[in-house]
Formats: C-alpha cells, sequence, structure tokens
C-alpha cells in the first residue's frame, strides 16, 4: 500500500515489517529505493514505476544489504544500481540469498523474476560522495552499525532522506553490525539533520517524518537506547525492558532482539 505521497515522491509500505519501498520522481530520473516484499507488493512498485517513467532512466537505491531490502532486484532488471562499496564485498552474499529463498520456499511463494544478490553498477565509497543529473543531485554518507553495507541517501533539491534501517518509529535501533560505528552513524545524522534541514525523512521500517524535531528526537533516542545498552553491557547497570518495549506496538519480537543487541554489546566489549 502506498504510506505516503507527496510531489515527487510516493512510499510504499509492505504488509511485512512495515518496511517502505520509495519511488523518488524529478525531471532527470526515477529512484527506486528498496522494493519489497510479497510479490504482489513489488508488482505495485513495478506497476508505479513504469505509468509514470516516461522515457528517464531508472536508478535502484539499495541501502543496504539485508534480505528483506534486496528482495525485489530483479524486478527491476533495466535499472542501474546503486548501493555502498561495502554493500558490494559483503562476504556473506550468500547467505542474503539463502535467506530469500527460504522465506519463499517457506511461505509457497512464487516470484516472477530470479532471485539473485543484486550486481551494483554504481558504488558509493565514502561520506559527501554524491551523483548529479541535470538538477538532480543524490548525496551519500555511508551508514554501518546497523549492518556493515549501510546508505544515507539525501535526494536535492527535494530534500528526501533516505535513512534504510535507521530512525525508525516502530522499532529501537536494530544493532547487527557495530555499536560503535552505529554509534557515529547517529552523529552523521545529527549532522545531516542540522545541515541540510531535510523535508522528508524516510526509514526503512515505519513512518515517513516530515517535522525537524521529531526527526531529531528519533535520533536522541536511539542515541540513548545505545547509550543506555552500553552502560548495561560495561557497568551492569539495569536496562528497564519492560518500559523500552511497552512503548511498541509490537514487543513480542522487538524483545529477542533487543538481548541480541546486549548479547553483542557484551561480546564486543570482550574483544576490545
Ligand atoms: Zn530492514
Amino acid at each position: 500500500m502506498i504510506q505516503f505521497r507527496q510531489a515527487g515522491v510516493c512510499v510504499f509500505e509492505s504488509a511485512l515489517y512495515q518496511t517502505t519501498a520509495t519511488v523518488i520522481d524529478t525531471p532527470d530520473l526515477v529512484l527506486v529505493v528498496d522494493p519489497n516484499w510479497l510479490p504482489h507488493e513489488v508488482q505495485e512498485i513495478v506497476s508505479y514505476v513504469d505509468s509514470i517513467k516516461r522515457g528517464r532512466p531508472v536508478y535502484l537505491l539499495f541501502t543496504h544489504s539485508d534480505y528483506d531490502h534486496i528482495i525485489g532486484w530483479q524486478a527491476f532488471p533495466e535499472a542501474i544500481t546503486i548501493a555502498s562499496e561495502a554493500f558490494v564485498q559483503n562476504p556473506a552474499k550468500d547467505k542474503e540469498v539463502q535467506q530469500i529463498l527460504t522465506f519463499d520456499d517457506k511461505y509457497y511463494i512464487k516470484r516472477n523474476y530470479p532471485i539473485q544478490y543484486p550486481e551494483i553498477q554504481v558504488v558509493i565509497k565514502k561520506d559527501e560522495e554524491f551523483l548529479s543529473f541535470g538538477q538532480t543531485r543524490i548525496r551519500f554518507w555511508l551508514a554501518p552499525g546497523h549492518n556493515a553495507d549501510g546508505l544515507f541517501a539525501l535526494l536535492e533539491p527535494l530534500g528526501i532522506w533516505i535513512a534504510g534501517d535507521y530512525l525508525s518509529d516502530v522499532e529501537f535501533p536494530f544493532i547487527y553490525h557495530s555499536v560503535e560505528a552505529y554509534q557515529s552513524t547517529l552523529e552523521k545524522a545529527s549532522k545531516i539533520l542540522s545541515q541540510a534541514r531535510p523535508k522528508v525523512l524516510v526509514p526503512g521500517h515505519g513512518s515517513v517524518c516530515q517535522e525537524g524535531p521529531e526527526m531529531g528526537e528519533r535520533i536522541i533516542f536511539s542515541q540513548q537506547y545505545l547509550a543506555a545498552a552500553v552502560r548495561h553491557a560495561q557497568e551492569k547497570e539495569v536496562f528497564d525492558e519492560e518500559a523500552l518495549l511497552a512503548a511498541y506496538d509490537f514487543p513480542l519480537g522487538l524483545r529477542g532482539i533487543h538481548l541480541d543487541n546486549l548479547n553483542l554489546i557484551t561480546k564486543s566489549l570482550h574483544k576490545s
């Protein structure tokens, strides 16, 4: 379904995990981000792109390599793909593909396109790298922490900030990679907010945000969550898990991820 729409941007929301897929269209291009999950949902995005593209080139950005975000790659075989260098060098490509195949098998899902790990044509290697097409500019920042290969993208002049799996209102930070990297990525997020003043923030899961103060609150909440998790791991400070989970609509699955976060941080402390 369509969660959010305004001139130049349409955000689709999957029934699964409120995962977003974004289509941005400017006079110069159409940019599709993370098309997902279910076949009819991916098809809705394909049809939408077909209906609006009018000869413009279609770019396909992957915010990171988690399988839910790459599941729709081959539904856009003509699109020019964009992702981070770490995405291209992901040592666990097979694992991501296997997760998609397992998901489809488990739910008897057939797709009208093959499942493969995306081949990337435009590789983003560093912060503030940008792509320009006529009046359209896409600025990128490396955003590791959630996983190792995340990217933030800011589409200008529309001011649309694609955040990948950061700054969600339906989940706290999921740390699959590194808490230190996550903290530095949040510092970048603060800078993007104060310097570029995005008009629309699109998280990978949950609701679009159009208010600067709320974007700031989402950053601060994530920082506070990480700080409390680190204090718990380092100083054995009690983490009020029940208070955390009570703030969410879907606490059952989140509890396990919170415990995984604490384990990952504890392990990384022992290593250092
Ligand atoms: Zn995700």
